[in-house]
């Protein structure tokens, strides 16, 4: 039995980097080449340098910059020293900033150029008013200057890999709350490591032996998604990325005949089925698509399948948990069913219960928990929340609500706080939705719940029509009508051309909440 295994899941990635360490690891949309070498020298010169200023293991480094390579040589960097990093949203502005700021008080904080004026004094007025010593601060540009490249530049490119246990923590992720204050969930090494090596096994990923793959990395990186799923699994393979600095759907659809994994979010495969240069001689060499994040319609799914002949894998996580369920990639296992989720991965166990606690019949719709090796070690410094977010017996509530079928897929419904009840009736959203989608002419729609004197509450349907259709709202709902039970049929239907939806493709329901709340109440 060996005591000095080291655990830092930087350790198990460099494990799995080519023998050939000049080999090429990552390949620009700006035509840039970037080989293992580089991504081992440059993570050990910037380790170097937050050692050399002092930064102990278990710190936090704060990152608020545009997608580089750098930025990911900067998290390689921080888990290498054994600190804790903290990707932050581009989009976020200064109130969200300080608050993340006075709450993970880093001793790090990289962010752009152009922030840095506004950035600097506001970092040291934070520091100076809760008393902890003011962070250093270091610019990073995508355009590969900035002060945390030059001073790196001046630092050795040996390092020694931290030690650190699997339960170390590697990262925060603060939740994209929409209510009250955004929670940073804490993941440790063994959780990020864990689920790297189950979706490693359970999608596929090739050998070299077997062709190796190739993927293309067009997701950003503040996020679970483009930052662990997507990085992980290239380099847990030893596998090159073609890395965008943004999503364009053409330049996706060039690059794929280089190319045999993509992972996006919904609207990113919305976006390529707009493109006529999708057809299936582009997607030749691709070996898989993978979606996640927010809901797949399902003609989505079958749109894409019929245009490439691929189908679609979605798979389900979050923040909190990392992936949790997933359609099979062997079809021994069974078919990828549109509108599902998949089954639970190897190692986490996942159940659907309802309000008093017992376990959901199949077909039965109730809140999902989960446990596993995966699931985080809770909310950083929020005591309260983390015990409120777990069951007795060990659980997390995920928030979401949805139900396995007899043969084991889960089909998320949506999330606890958007249900509606109305008349003390619980209404779904994604019903509703789901046959609002299936009508002539619709290309996608929300069901939002808002406040009704008799009611408590009701829904309203927001609908976007597909290009060149003209809907109208009324003879959407009297069609509802004839198809669903009364009380789940929207009372009003609102036509629009397009959805509001975050950088994660997500539909923001709590802005469409805000904007309809007076439609049947007001003071
Ligand atoms: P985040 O923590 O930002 O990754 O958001 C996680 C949430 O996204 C989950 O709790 C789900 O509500 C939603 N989500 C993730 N993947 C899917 C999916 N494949 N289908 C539906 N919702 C999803």
């Amino acid at each position: 039995m060996t005591l000095d295994l080291n655990a830092n899941l930087y350790a198990a990635l460099r494990a799995a980097f080519p023998a050939d360490l000049d080999g090429i690891a990552v390949e620009t949309d700006e035509g840039l080449f970037y080989t293992w070498r580089d991504l081992e020298r440059a993570s050990a010169m910037m380790a170097h340098l937050f050692a050399a200023l002092g930064v102990p293991p278990g710190a936090r480094i704060l990152a608020q910059v545009d997608k580089s390579v750098e930025a990911m040589m900067l998290y390689l960097a921080a888990l290498r020293g054994g600190y804790v990093f903290v990707p932050l949203n581009n989009a976020y502005q200064r109130a969200e900033l300080e608050y993340f700021i006075a709450d993970a008080e880093p001793a790090v904080v990289v962010c752009t150029r152009a922030n840095a004026g506004w950035i600097e004094p506001m970092v040291g007025a934070v520091s100076a008013s809760t008393g902890w010593p003011a962070p250093h601060l270091f610019t990073l540009d995508a355009d590969r200057s900035g002060s945390l490249l030059e001073q790196a530049a001046q630092c050795s490119d040996e390092h020694a890999v931290v030690m650190r246990t699997a339960d170390d923590w590697a990262s925060i992720i603060y939740t994209s709350g929409t209510t009250g204050r955004s929670k940073g969930a804490m993941l440790t090494h063994g959780n990020l490591l864990d689920n790297a090596r189950v979706l490693k096994d359970y999608w596929g990923w090739r050998s070299p032996e077997q062709g190796g793959d190739v993927l293309i990395h067009a997701l950003p990186i503040f996020h679970v998604h483009g930052l662990f799923v997507a990085i992980h699994g290239a380099l847990l393979n030893g596998s090159k990325m073609i890395w965008l600095a943004r999503f364009d759907p053409r330049t996706v659809i060039a690059r794929m005949p280089e190319a045999t994994v993509f992972m996006g979010v919904p609207t990113l495969y919305v976006r390529m089925l707009a493109e006529s240069t999708l057809e299936r001689a582009a997607t030749g060499t691709m070996r898989l698509f993978i979606s996640g994040s927010a809901p797949l319609l399902l003609e989505t799914f079958e749109t894409w399948r019929e245009r490439t002949g691929h189908t679609i894998l979605e798979r389900y996580g979050m923040s909190e948990t990392i992936m949790l369920s997933s359609n099979p990639y062997d079809r021994a296992q069974g078919e990828r069913r549109g509108g599902t989720v998949g089954f639970a991965l190897p190692g986490v166990q996942l159940r659907v219960r309802d309000k008093q606690g017992r376990d959901c019949a199949v077909g039965e719709i109730g809140d999902i928990q989960v446990c596993g090796p995966s699931v985080f070690a809770g909310y950083w410094r929020m005591p309260e929340k983390t015990r409120e977010a777990f069951t007795a017996d060990g659980y997390f509530k995920t928030g979401d609500v949805g139900q396995i079928d007899a043969l084991g897929y889960l089909t998320i419904v949506g999330r606890s706080k958007d249900l509606i009840i109305s008349g003390g009736l619980n209404v779904y959203p994604a019903e509703v939705e789901g046959d609002i989608n299936a009508l002539d002419g619709v290309a996608e729609s929300a069901v939002v719940g808002v406040p009704h004197a008799d009611f408590g509450e009701v829904g309203v349907a927001i609908v976007v029509a597909q290009r060149g259709v003209a809907l109208d709202g009324e003879a959407i709902l009297s069609t509802l009508r004839q198809r669903l039970a009364h009380f789940k049929v929207p009372k009003r239907c609102f036509i629009v051309t397009e959805l509001p939806r975050n950088t994660m493709g997500k539909v923001q329901k709590a802005l469409l909440r805000e904007q309809h709340k007076d439609l049947f109440w007001s003071l």
